[in-house]
């Protein structure tokens, strides 16, 4: 099923990334076996990211997600470094596996890549999601950044290319992850008014430690409120402590923005099972309630 036609809002989805180089295929089903039990509306697996090179094991997770566990996969797939024909290849495996949903996305560019194979057919996530949906019957995501993406050079130039972006024939839309609500609010209240009606899921991170924090944010550009600084300063050297810190917030995070009826929470497991688990603890009645009572306006 594509994920756009099931009605079910807000909807709840967690993302996984495929075992790093010294990681087993054992790890990452036992991850899923744990983190299914909550029940997530679909499941994203990245593409090429976080080190690993290995976009055959992204579509042969996304298989044993939707075989195994009964879940909708959503998968990641980036056109840095690919023409049309590896597109299609890659469409032809998905049609074989019944894998019907895909994140589209421009990816970043590939150092080992000259200039002329960086973007042969598309240069940007658009061109891809274009092509795509012109030739394949496949429900479509596409990224997007609250806080704009970190080479754009204006958040009114970065909204443009996204409505292009969207006009291309993207269905939904997730979020870069952020710290700050109100800068989602007003990202969301920006698209709206630029004629951009389709779903946008909010990406979740929770903190695990202080350098990851950093790493990220120096990659994404994501601010960071005072009162998120002040848990990593206070906590850097209590990774437990931290840790508790980290999902407290992020629990916040998420019933805010439910409580503000976001279309979907995407959560970034970090294929950490713990993660999901706590998360889901924390807001499990919260988000049933919102999903009761949209099913309840929708029935009239
Ligand atoms: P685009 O939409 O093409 O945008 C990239 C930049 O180009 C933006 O600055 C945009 O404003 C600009 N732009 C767009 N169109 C035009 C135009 N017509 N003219 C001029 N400028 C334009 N990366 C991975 O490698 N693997 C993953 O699995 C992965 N998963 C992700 C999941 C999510 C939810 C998010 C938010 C990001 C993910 N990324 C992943 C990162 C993503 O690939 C990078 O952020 C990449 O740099 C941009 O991809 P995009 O699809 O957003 O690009």
């Amino acid at each position: 099923m594509k994920i756009h036609e099931k009605n079910n809002s807000p909807s709840y989805s967690f993302e996984v990334f495929p075992p790093k180089r010294d990681g087993s295929k054992e790890q990452i089903l036992s991850t899923l076996e744990e983190i299914v039990k909550y029940e997530p509306d679909f499941i994203s697996v990245t593409y090429g990211a976080s080190g690993s090179e290995r976009g055959n094991e992204t579509i042969e997770i996304c298989s044993h997600i939707k075989d195994d566990f009964k879940i909708e996969p959503l998968m990641h797939l980036t056109c840095a470094g690919a023409g049309k024909a590896d597109i299609d290849a890659v469409m032809a495996d998905m049609k074989n596996r019944g894998l019907n949903n895909a994140l589209l996305m421009r990816g970043d560019r590939r150092e080992e890549l000259s200039e002329e194979e960086q973007f042969k057919d598309f240069h940007h996530a658009s061109d891809l999601i274009g092509y795509v949906a012109s030739k394949y019957d496949i429900g479509i995501g596409g990224a997007c950044y609250p806080e704009k993406h970190i080479s754009s050079k204006s958040v009114t130039s970065d909204l443009l290319h996204l409505r292009t972006k969207v006009q291309s024939g993207v269905n939904f839309l997730i979020s870069q992850f952020f710290f700050d609500n109100e800068k989602f609010y007003r990202f969301v209240h920006e698209a709206r008014s630029v004629d951009i009606d389709i779903p946008i899921f909010a990406g979740i991170m929770p903190v695990l430690n202080k350098n990851q924090i950093h790493r990220m944010v120096q990659l994404s550009g994501a601010s960071l409120p005072d009162k998120f600084r002040k848990i990593l300063d206070r906590y850097e050297h209590n990774p437990e402590a931290l840790r508790d810190a980290g999902i407290a917030y992020a629990s916040e995070q998420i019933v805010d923005l439910l409580s503000s009826d976001v279309d979907g929470i995407h959560l970034y497991v970090m294929n950490k099972p713990e993660i999901a688990r706590k998360i889901s603890e924390n807001i499990g009645s919260i988000l049933k309630d919102c999903k009761q009572k949209n099913t309840k306006q929708e029935q009239g």
